[in-house]
């Protein structure tokens, strides 16, 4: 964690406090959706001697900076306790208010800040490529959905994606065929390079490490989570890229999935390129952004409603 430079926060905060006082309220003020109510009187912060303070006297005898908008409800504090690690102190006034995102309508639908990479029309998103040559993907495109080539090769999204969200839905065939790997198989491969399997594994034996939701070769899922063959089932999954530093490995890639509704890899690190078998899974130095992979591997496992966002940190205010 970087260190924040005290003098230049405090400068900084100066600053920012006389534009708040100027006008900042009543950018809030102006967004009903967004702004707080009467907000509760905070607590002393700790250390600071709530202990033999009187009932009613709480917050007298130091300045906690209110801050009030323009129709009196209090909006923030500018002298609160610190938050370590952050510029900012506990209900900072001065904290920036996060961009709004609106929800989907309905539950798995994207939200306004997504990328949707297919609504139900068309793979014009991904493309494929074929002895050294790029070209569209020729995956067949039904109403509504899209199944795998059936042996044609994977798919790539034509834009290049590091940490995300991604909302994906999968149904393997509701005719069942084959065994084991050899059943409802493809795969949401991130980065091209680390994958989280799909398979048939609604009684369907294979290696744990290889069924419906694991991280291939590296992790099973916490639970079998699967829905029966031919029924739609979702991936909520969040993905960090790894950090390379030249050739070191600074952070490892991290997932979490959510397997229809359910928790099966909690914020897990993945120990490197999923596709080894014969030698122990290792990193390989690559791009921060890469294209999303979704794997063919023969079987017809149809997909739909596949929507992507970009990860980005705390504290990033809306662009004005
Ligand atoms: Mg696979």
């Amino acid at each position: 964690m970087t260190r924040f430079n005290r003098n230049a926060r405090g400068a900084a905060r100066v600053w920012i406090v006389a534009v708040l006082a100027l006008g900042v309220g009543v950018a809030t003020e102006s967004r009903p959706a967004q702004a707080p109510g009467a907000a509760p009187e905070p607590q002393a912060p700790a250390g600071e001697g709530r202990r033999g303070q009187q009932p009613g006297r709480q917050g007298r005898g130091q300045d906690q900076g209110r801050v009030t908008g323009p129709s009196g409800a209090v909006i923030g504090y500018t002298n609160l306790a610190e938050i370590p690690g952050t510029p900012w102190r506990i209900h900072d006034a001065v904290r920036p208010q996060p961009r709004v995102a609106t929800p989907g309508a309905t539950p798995g639908a994207p939200p306004s800040d997504a990328i949707v990479l297919f609504d139900g029309k068309d793979l014009s998103k991904w493309m494929q490529s074929k002895g050294g040559q790029v070209m569209d993907s020729t995956w067949p495109v039904h109403d509504g959905y899209f199944e795998t080539g059936a042996g044609s090769g994977s798919i790539r999204t034509r834009e290049n994606f590091g940490d995300v969200q991604l909302h994906v839905e999968f149904s393997t065939p509701a005719k069942v065929q084959g065994n084991s790997q050899g059943r409802g198989n493809s795969g949401v491969i991130f980065m091209g390079v680390y994958e989280v399997q799909v398979l048939d594994s609604y009684d369907n034996v294979t290696y744990a490490d290889g069924m419906a939701g694991s991280i291939y070769g590296e992790y099973p899922p916490l639970v079998n989570a699967a829905r029966k063959p031919g029924e739609w089932q979702t991936y909520d999954i969040a993905f960090e890229a790894p950090r390379f530093n030249g050739t070191t490995l600074v952070s490892p890639a991290y997932l979490t999935v959510i397997w229809n509704g359910v928790l099966v890899h909690n914020r897990r690190p993945v120990m490197g390129r999923t596709s080894a078998t014969t030698t122990q899974h290792a990193y390989t130095p690559h791009d921060a952004e890469l294209p999303l992979t979704l794997q063919d591997h023969a079987n017809p496992v149809r997909y739909r409603n596949i929507w992507i966002r970009r990860l980005t940190g705390y504290d990033q205010a809306a662009a004005k």
